[in-house]
């Protein structure tokens, strides 16, 4: 079977420069990494063959060597076949995908590229999106929110202004590549094409870097930001704050920050999308000659009627008393299942008068045992 073209694998042109390969790569290990596709083998075979298609074209020798040799420029590497997990000359694609987005902050906000570059525009490195995971309470998810998230993030050096120069210092031409942005190196026979390893494509050179971000334009520093949640949010709802990801390099864009939300469990209410659900111990003599109750709400308390004769598991619904549409107009219902208990232990009282209830009662029975005893004769 013949292997796919590592270009067409990136989808990226034979020319690609190795910011637009990065960011293919980007893409797509985002698009198949096994923890979006759960069980998923297709996607976990092109997650493996991204990553050794990236793995590839980054290195600019192990690139030249495949524009001239292709795939047989690799075979016999590391000494046989390739295992079915990647094995035998190329690296684990995880450590690839570690090592392109890096490990993630840990604790409160973690970052990570899971959405992917904004634009795709060249020129300009554009800052990369970021994510913060914030988690909320039921009552807040309901209420809306107001939250001031902190998180570390590159922002534009105050030093240099963003350009990576120190002030009073000048672009030149590069002096290695003379401003071609690569370099040729011999190796033998072949003569490989490279990405000029002083200005890293730019063709320009900085004369002297900024002192405090060392040519960036960026440093890292901890922001505050304030975060309006609307009501209604609901476990994986995500916010975009446009322009507040981190700062781009050289007159790029910036990225978003991406606010992903999770709703913490309640003690009380489960949700099924904006309708609450709760289960209410009640009396059995409540169920039995029927009254009312008071009902916990994210609203303060309702009133809830239990009518003669309710049987245990019995639902009922609290019109409007659930959650708020995200998309405006009618709340969810709270919906109420009550459970009758028996009584655990009883007094002498209170067994002499269920004995003597017992007495009149006799044999007789309430229509569903009824039922049941009818089905079940046929048994005995
Ligand atoms: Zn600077
Ligand atoms: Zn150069």
């Amino acid at each position: 079977m013949a292997k796919e073209d590592y270009y067409d694998l990136l989808g990226v042109a034979k020319g690609a420069t190795e910011e637009e390969l990065k960011k293919a790569y980007r893409k797509k290990a985002v698009q198949y990494h096994p923890d979006k596709n759960p069980g998923n083998k297709e996607s976990e075979e092109m997650f493996k063959k991204v990553s050794e298609a990236y793995e590839v074209l980054k290195d600019p020798d192990k690139r030249a060597a495949y524009d001239r040799f292709g795939h047989a420029a690799f075979q016999g590497m590391g000494g046989g076949a390739r295992g079915p997990s990647g094995a035998g000359g190329f690296h684990d694609p995880f450590d690839i995908f570690r090592e392109v987005f890096g490990q993630g902050g840990g604790g409160g906000g973690i970052f990570d590229e899971m959405f992917g570059g904004g634009g795709g525009r060249d020129g300009g490195r554009d800052g990369s999106d970021l994510r913060y995971d914030l988690e909320l309470t039921l009552e807040e998810a309901a209420r809306g929110a107001e939250k001031e998230i902190s998180f570390r993030k590159l922002v534009s050096c105050e030093h240099c202004h963003g350009s990576g120069a120190e002030p009073g210092s000048k672009r030149v031409t590069c002096p290695t590549c003379r401003g071609a942005g690569q370099v040729r190196r011999s190796g033998g026979i072949i003569v490989f094409t490279q990405t000029c390893p002083t200005c890293g494509g730019a063709g320009v050179k900085i004369e002297r870097p900024c002192l405090v971000c060392r040519g960036d334009g960026r440093v890292a520093k901890t922001t505050k930001l304030n975060v309006k949640i609307p009501p209604g949010v609901d476990t994986g709802s995500r916010l975009r704050s446009a322009g507040n990801g981190e700062a781009a390099a050289a007159g790029g864009t910036p990225g978003d920050l991406y606010i992903v939300l999770s709703v913490k469990e309640h003690e009380l209410f489960e949700r099924h999308g904006d309708d609450l659900f709760c289960e209410i111990p009640i009396k059995f003599t409540l169920a039995t000659l029927g009254g009312s109750i008071e009902v916990p709400t994210l609203s303060g308390k309702a009133s809830l009627k239990i009518p003669a004769g309710t049987q245990s598991g019995t639902t009922f619904r609290l019109r409007d008393r659930g959650m708020p549409s995200l998309r405006g107009g009618r709340h969810g219902d709270q919906l109420v299942r009550v459970h009758v208990e028996v009584p655990a232990s009883l007094s002498a009282e209170q067994r002499r008068i269920l004995e003597e209830f017992a007495r009149v009662s006799g044999d007789a029975h309430e229509p569903t045992s009824r039922k049941f005893f009818e089905k079940a004769k046929k048994f005995f």
